[in-house]
């Protein structure tokens, strides 16, 4: 018997395998398809591997107008590719190498529940004290005719060649990633989104401004606009949507389904009668089920779908079968969008602090005014910053400009410390660098 059996070797099964064999637990791990899940295979890692070739290509373009000589700009898709590939191959061997260490059992198959401590991959019963289920999520699609038209994240992954026009439904963070990238690499993109804003759980300051910029790049980004029908044409398929209660559409070579994902729910959850909601298996602050011993952590509780919110929430669980309490705070999480510039945000937005009746202060800065981002060129961008009026500490930070994903980290470690804004804005930051763009947002409070 197995102290742990993990179903699912994403970022929350693999890790948290790593982690409990090196407590010198024993873990079988079971992986139907590759190891290292949807982050790995078809989710944060490949459209880094893309984000970062965009990236490239938008300082060549910078530099063309600076006057110096790039070379032939014309855009081969092939390398890019394969490029990607070998990211997510080389990442993935690091990972399998992970999982053959003593104390892992790597078990290739599909798992399903049989009672609260045996799991049945390929016919064969293993038994553990405890099971985490760790097995993620898949696109989700919407309920319209001609909705299998469209590619899911894992198709345009896949795809080899660059169509010519891309129709995005859903702009929300995989959308505007894979909007941006192809926008670059010269394909001809329109975004149709249902909300009033892009980035819907984002800041509406700073989603407004990313879509400034990459409107201003040519990408056509329509909002408040409701799908509601995809059908094949001539020249590829046509988009319907309804705009300010008038029939609109648009038509393109591929069509991106990016409206959000669903859990992926491993069989016999209702054999030993675990709960599930609307979002996902529920789970208690332990990441425990309502059947005593088996978890459920990472996309498949719907909680929060991001890579670090799976791995953070393995810990939890594991902690709690150890018996030891932990202070790991699962509400701070940081999240970003990976375009150019990207997006990060932390904590709370002035929207929420509003709904909760919040006594807060709003600060901002930009990066027009800070040294290293007029040197970079990149000084299109802000810090938003929010602080509670009685304790000061600091209940959100937003951030769209260069490198916000890294920046953010900074505030992230802060809120975890309940370190006031004032010690932010006495901690002398290097100079010059784009974090003084956060200490010039902490020293107006
Ligand atoms: P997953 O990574 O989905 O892994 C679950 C695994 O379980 C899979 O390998 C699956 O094959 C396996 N499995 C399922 N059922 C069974 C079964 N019955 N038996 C055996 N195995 C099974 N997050 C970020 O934090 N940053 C990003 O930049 C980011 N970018 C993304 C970009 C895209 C295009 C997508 C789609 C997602 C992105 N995400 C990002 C989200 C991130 O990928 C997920 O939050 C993360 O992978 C969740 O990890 P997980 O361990 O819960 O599940």
């Amino acid at each position: 018997m197995f102290d742990i059996i993990i179903i699912g070797a994403g970022p929350g099964g693999y890790e948290t395998a790593a982690d409990a064999a090196a407590h010198g637990l024993t873990v079988a791990i079971v992986e139907r398809d590759q190891m290292g899940g949807t982050c790995l295979n078809r989710g944060c890692i490949p459209t880094k591997a893309l984000c970062r070739n965009a990236e490239v290509i938008n300082l060549m373009r910078e530099a063309e107008v600076w006057g110096v000589k790039t070379g032939e700009m014309a855009f081969d898709y092939a390398p890019v590719f394969e490029r990607k590939e070998a990211v997510v191959k080389q990442l993935r061997e690091g990972v399998e190498m992970l999982m053959s260490a003593p104390g892992i059992t790597a078990i290739k198959g599909k798992a399903t529940l049989k009672d609260a401590n045996t799991v049945v991959v390929n016919g064969e019963e293993y038994s553990a004290k405890n099971i985490i289920i760790a097995t993620g999520s898949a696109p989700r699609g919407l309920p319209i005719e001609g909705a299998d038209l469209a590619m899911t994240s894992d198709d345009i992954l896949a795809m080899e060649t660059l169509p010519k026009s891309l129709c995005i439904v859903g702009g929300g963070v995989i959308g505007m990633e894979f909007a941006a990238v192809f926008s670059t690499f010269g394909v001809e993109v329109t975004v149709i989104e249902y909300c009033k804003e892009i980035l819907p759980p984002f800041d509406k300051d700073v989603a407004k401004r990313l879509k400034t910029v990459l409107s201003k790049r040519g990408i056509k980004i329509i909002t408040s606009a409701a799908v509601n029908g995809i059908s094949q044409s001539e020249d590829g398929y046509t988009v319907s949507y309804e705009l300010k209660g008038k029939p609109q559409s648009v038509t393109c070579e591929k069509v991106l389904m990016s409206v959000g994902r669903q859990p992926v729910l491993p069989q016999g959850l209702d054999t030993i009668g675990v709960n599930v909601g609307r979002r996902g298996i529920e789970v208690d602050d332990n990441m425990m089920t309502n059947v005593q011993g088996v978890y459920a952590i990472g996309d498949v509780n719907g909680r929060m779908m991001l890579a670090h919110a799976a791995s953070a929430q393995g810990q939890r669980a594991l902690h709690a079968i150890m018996g030891k309490a932990d202070d790991i705070k699962l509400d701070i999480v940081p999240s970003a969008v990976f375009t150019v510039p990207e997006l990060a945000m932390v904590g709370l937005t002035e929207e929420q602090c509003a709904e909760r009746g919040l006594d807060v202060t709003v600060k901002k800065s930009f990066f027009r005014s800070n040294g290293k981002a007029v040197a970079m060129n990149e000084t299109d961008g802000l810090i938003k910053m929010i602080v509670d009026n009685a304790t000061r500490l600091i209940v959100g930070c937003h951030i769209c400009g260069a490198h916000a994903a890294d920046l953010i980290q900074e505030v992230v470690t802060a809120m975890n410390a309940d370190a006031t804004v004032d010690l932010l804005a006495r901690s002398i930051h290097g100079h010059p660098t784009l974090g003084e763009v956060m200490l010039t947002a902490a020293r107006q409070f």
